[in-house]
């Protein structure tokens, strides 16, 4: 399972030798390992609100017998870069700091603009940190951000307990325009710099840059036009946050 785009699950019981047994009085629980309560599903149908593994377990009655089945384990996992990448919300937010990033650029200055992306597991709804300015670059040398690390989640150390959590799921930055640029060609898409963030941050990140230019070159040349297509890349070190 998944937080938010996976994030329904439908428990059902049925016998791996005889699928015609009829269970009666089934009811479902589930708990995170090392805390002691189980908590009752009601009816057999859970929306996953907290990342982790957990335990599902079955109480039931066959034949006049009552049975306890399982446990089971069930995997809640963090969105994933692909998931997220082609999410309307953060796609929207992307365009937006995409058209700032283009507005900032002036023929001395670029600068590259970000935020953490956070999923409000209450509302499935992602939502975004302010808007973090890189350090101008001039046009002879390649932009960068420093986002520090990705906030805390609330509540602090999210389990079962809790209804649901605030995570930050994603790191999120643009690239900037080589229009005025002298000095060069440069890559597109994540840079080394941000596969290494990602990579020791344990946490995606999504970037948005120009399309390369010509097809198959990774790069885009110098003096590109400003207003060339774009899209969202992934960075692909850490392709989703770990949840265990
Ligand atoms: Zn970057």
């Amino acid at each position: 399972m998944t937080l938010k785009h996976d994030n329904q699950a439908a428990f059902t019981l049925s016998h791996p030798n005889s699928p015609d047994v009829t269970y009666t009085d089934v009811r479902f629980e589930i708990c995170q390992p090392g805390y002691v309560d189980w908590q009752a599903i009601a009816g057999n149908s859970w929306t996953a609100r907290i990342a982790g593994t957990f335990l599902v377990r079955a109480f039931a009655t066959a034949d006049g017998q009552s049975f306890v089945v399982g446990p089971v384990t069930v995997w809640v996992q963090f969105p994933s870069e692909e998931e997220m990448m082609v999410d309307p919300v953060i796609q929207a937010h992307a365009t937006n700091l995409w058209a700032q990033t283009l507005a900032l650029c002036t023929p001395t200055n670029r600068h590259e603009l970000g935020c953490w992306i956070l999923l409000n597991t209450a509302t499935d709804t992602y939502s975004f940190t302010a808007t973090t300015n890189g350090p101008p670059a001039p046009n002879n040398q390649d932009s960068y951000i420093y986002l520090g690390a990705p906030p805390g989640d609330v509540p602090h150390s999210p389990t079962l307990q809790h209804e649901s959590a605030v995570y930050a799921v994603s790191a999120f930055h643009t690239h900037t325009p080589t229009t005025f640029r002298t000095d060069g060609s440069r890559i597109v898409g994540a840079s080394p710099g941000d596969k290494t963030a990602s990579l020791n941050l344990r946490i995606p990140s999504l970037v948005y840059d120009y399309v390369e230019t010509p097809d198959g070159s990774g790069v885009i040349p110098i003096a590109h036009p400003m207003t060339s297509n774009a899209k969202m890349y992934e960075t692909e070190s850490c392709p989703r946050r770990p949840s265990q």
